[in-house]
């Protein structure tokens, strides 16, 4: 090391003709930098090792030439050699290499210190100014570099993404990548371009009394869009604070003032951030695989990550608001709540329902989070069919991509329906192995439906109480939770509704599974088909007691008929135990239905059951659907277990599950108004009561309203709409269940206050 050093010295005084009394190295992203000083004179002397840095090496001093003319003093300055030119290959301990020399510019690092409001303030107007200078400046060069730091290197950026180790966070990564691409790209056109400098970040800036001073390294200049380097600024002003939308937006403002962005490129801003802090995050994986001792590569990386979910957490919409007002464009005009319903009730009927007193207009989403048109963020603690979170990316991109490519229907031989079935029939019991690919709940209940009855030959029908099953006229036959509604059409002749016991003793459950077990023996009921759901969502998140379909399905096969179980709420790991809820019983059934998470909103569902069962199906005529198992479906799907699988969501449900529900029986433990707190992993119900120990669906709906003001999605439901439902997606965190439960606690009290 003190040789390479004394060599140094050496090296200085034969290239440049100066004498330095002191040579020490500092660290450098991807060169060695070595801080020289002589006679009173500062530099920087840079060494590359990799030689085909030279064209871009050449370019930089060519720039920091053309800023020397126009405002020196701010930027370092290129040392002549002493036979002339900036920049060298020369031969040094056997290595070729290239050296250049810079002026030192005095100061303290932004990072060093708190940046105040007036610093922030003159560091957008000196980038601002660069910016000014930078447009009469040209190099072809830069103009046609592309590589990992340019923000439009979306591919290469993508690519080193899958270096991330955590899935969960790559694909947090990979989000904000297809936001850009969907919200960014289309607006290229309208986004000036110039040399920038690209990497404005606190160690890059000089500071001297609330005042830049200087701005260093210019290695990642880039022909870019224009927003990217005030974008560039706010992320690593931003990164580390708390409010990161306030400090962010102070340096937009100051920045504006002196370059004015136009609209487009205001607009763009939340997402050139995010993909700064991507970029940031996907080439700090890459390094570390690469040079696992070099911590410099990864010192900004916890930083990016919180920033990257305090983004998700803020939205875009409300990110757009905001830098829109301080760039000084007016708000965004929105049409108001009562419009939208105007509007849809003018061409969509009634008995369409809306959710909530002041229902919600949504406009985006991202994983546990929706946000509405006017930039309010809710945390979704309800919906249970982005079941692996909304928008995400890997189930965009595998719909995208087969979009297209192809979409055809069943007639015709395609390899994704045959790779597809056979993945998700790998998570049953190897006696249900055909699949129908249809496109919801509903029409896979009626199609089992009518398998029971081919199969069987009965017509009957045992259902429970409180039960649902879809939409269709079968659908609404066989659940009572619809044709026994004050409004419903009553129950069938052909329907047999076995009651619903309450769990909570055994010797209950017992006398009355004796009951149902004699009913359906005397009477002779000789039925087509059992069907019944695990946790049965509609009754407000009620499980089946354990012995239940243990006594029950033994008596229906020795009827004739044939046992089906509906997980289209509960299935694909929701309840954190088991993949699908009917492995939490002694039981396989001959019929499983499956919908809503299948395709995470994509509309989906199967109907899986046993060979012999599909044969006596394929006796009657020919089963086709225009789109059930189409290949678009079919990618959305694979991706949808692809991402389960990978982001190992179903010992997440059973974690935060096992969270929450403790949480929630805490709650419980505080209020008498909670008489039971119920279900499994992250699909749970709790039952509220008034003082007189009766149904409160009025506290239910209330608590449900005050939650929705205050930015968290539940839903009520069961017989008297005195249960609050919360079935989120999986993403959903300990912090997020904790948020819940404030929030219903809070509720609760205030409701108390109002009660009284
Ligand atoms: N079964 C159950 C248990 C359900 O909850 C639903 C929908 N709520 C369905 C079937 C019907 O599914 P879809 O709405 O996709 O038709």
């Amino acid at each position: 090391m003190e040789d390479k050093i004394l060599d140094l010295k050496s090296l200085v005084k034969k290239r440049y003709g100066i004498n330095p009394d002191l040579i020490q190295k500092f660290r450098g992203y991807d060169n060695d930098n070595y801080y020289v000083r002589a006679d009173n004179q500062k530099f920087v002397l840079k060494i590359y090792e990799d030689l085909a840095l030279e064209p871009i090496l050449l370019a930089e001093n060519e720039l920091l030439l053309f800023l020397q003319k126009k405002n020196s003093g701010y930027y370092p300055k290129p040392i002549l050699f002493k036979e002339g030119g900036f920049l060298k290959q020369i031969n040094y301990n056997g290595k070729t290499i290239l050296i250049r020399m810079l002026s030192y510019l005095d100061g303290y690092f932004l990072g060093e210190s708190k940046p105040t409001k007036e610093v922030i303030s003159s560091l957008g107007s000196f980038l601002a100014s660069l910016n000014l200078l930078l447009q009469d400046w040209n190099n072809s060069e830069i103009k046609a570099r592309n590589w990992e730091w340019k923000i439009e290197s979306i591919e290469l950026i993508k690519n080193r993404a899958n270096f991330i180790s955590s899935p969960s966070n790559r694909n947090k990564v990979l989000y904000f990548i297809k936001q850009y691409e969907e919200n960014v790209i289309q607006f290229y056109g309208k986004l000036r371009k110039s040399i920038i400098h690209n990497d404005a970040n606190e160690w890059n800036i000089l500071v001297e009394e609330n005042q830049i001073i200087g701005l260093i390294d210019f290695g990642d200049i880039s022909y870019s869009h224009l927003v990217n380097e005030i974008g560039i600024a706010m992320t690593y002003i931003a990164y580390d604070k708390e409010d990161v939308l306030h400090w962010a937006g102070l340096l937009l403002e100051s920045y504006n003032k002196v370059l004015p962005l136009n609209e487009d490129e205001v607009e763009s801003l939340y997402y050139v951030i995010a993909l700064r802090l991507c970029m940031s995050v996907s080439n700090s994986a890459y390094a570390k695989l690469n040079q696992p001792e070099n911590n410099y590569v990864s010192e900004s990386e916890n930083n990016a990550w919180s920033m990257l979910d305090k983004l998700i957490f803020i939205g875009p919409i409300a990110a757009r608001n905001y830098f829109r007002k301080v760039t000084g464009f007016s708000p965004r005009k929105e049409k108001k709540e009562i419009e939208y319903i105007d509007h849809r009730e003018k061409y969509l009927s009634k008995v369409l329902s809306l959710s909530y007193k002041a229902p919600l207009v949504m406009k985006q989403s991202a994983f546990q989070y929706m946000y509405d048109v006017y930039g309010n963020v809710f945390l979704d603690a309800y919906n249970n069919i982005p079941h692996v979170g909304h928008s995400h990316p890997l189930v965009v991109e595998a719909g995208q991509k087969q979009m297209a490519r192809l979409n055809t229907n069943t007639r015709y031989l395609y390899s994704i329906i045959s790779d597809y079935a056979e993945h998700l029939l790998s998570y049953f019991h190897p006696k249900l192995n055909k699949i129908f690919f249809l496109n919801s709940g509903s029409e896979a209940t009626d199609l089992a439906i009518r398998m029971a009855r081919a199969h069987t030959k009965n017509k009957k029908i045992v259902v429970v109480e409180e039960g649902y099953h879809g939409h269709t006229q079968t659908g609404i036959e066989i659940s009572d939770y619809k044709f026994n509604d004050s409004k419903g059409m009553g129950q069938a002749s052909h329907i047999i509704k076995l009651p619903l016991p309450e769990a909570t003793s055994s010797s209950i459950v017992d006398s009355e599974l004796k009951k149902i077990k004699k009913r359906l023996l005397t009477t002779k009921i000789f039925p087509a088909a059992f069907i019944s759901e695990i946790i049965l969502g509609c009754a407000g998140q009620v499980p089946l007691p354990k012995k239940y379909l243990e006594t029950i399905y033994p008596i229906i096969r020795s009827l004739g008929g044939v046992c089906i179980v509906d997980e289209v709420q509960t299935g694909f790991g929701r309840i954190g135990s088991h993949f699908w809820a009917f492995e939490s019983h002694d039981i396989v059934p001959d019929m499983v239905i499956i919908g809503k998470p299948m395709g995470n909103g994509h509309p989906m569902g199967a109907l899986i059951t046993t060979d012999s069962i599909a044969k006596s199906f394929e006796q009657g005529v020919e089963f086709f659907s225009s789109f059930g198992g189409n290949p678009v479906s079919c990618a959305i799907g694979k991706a949808v277990l692809e991402v389960i699988e990978q982001e190992e969501l179903k010992k997440r449900a059973f974690e935060v599950g096992n969270y929450y529900k403790k949480q929630l029986i805490d709650l419980k433990n505080q209020y008498s108004s909670i008489k039971d707190v119920r279900g499994s992993g992250l699909f749970l119900g709790i039952e509220l009561v008034n003082s007189n120990g009766k149904p409160d669906s009025d506290m239910a709906d209330l608590i449900k309203n005050k939650l929705r003001d205050r930015n968290v999605l539940i839903g009520t439901d069961g017989k008297y709409s005195n249960v609050l439902k919360t079935k989120p997606p999986l993403c959903f965190s300990k912090e997020n269940a904790d948020e819940v439960v404030q929030r219903i606690g809070e509720t609760i009290n205030e409701y108390g206050r109002i009660g009284s």
